[in-house]
């Protein structure tokens, strides 16, 4: 077992997990339960992990991710948009006007 890829977002992990499937690489997924339980909080943060079975699945693996992180690179808030309401600029991460809550025209 190798650890090919480790990220604080289980959903990513998972994503990756399902890429590497889809290639016909075996994978698991370790520390799923990352966030921990009340009270079983680990000292270390643990995030969730993703493993391939085969050494020889190592490489192929870690270039498939590589390759996908490159083409695919973390989603870049909106840009910042004028409520239509209040006229204020708002960051295109908000949804809604921190000012009146007047939401964010549709994006087109
Ligand atoms: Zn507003």
């Amino acid at each position: 077992m190798i650890k090919v890829y480790e990220n604080i977002d289980f959903s990513r992990v998972g994503h990756f997990q399902s890429i590497l499937e889809s290639r016909g690489i075996k994978t698991e997924i370790r520390n799923e339960g990352g966030s921990g339980v009340a009270g079983e909080v680990p000292f270390t943060q643990v995030y969730p992990e993703l493993w391939v079975f085969s050494n020889a699945d190592e490489k192929p693996a870690r270039e498939i991710i590589a390759r996908y992180r490159r083409e695919n690179p973390a989603e870049p808030p909106g840009p910042a948009w004028t409520c239509a309401n209040c006229g204020e600029s708002v960051d295109g991460e908000f949804a809604e006007c921190w000012n009146c809550s007047q939401p964010a025209p549709e994006a087109g």
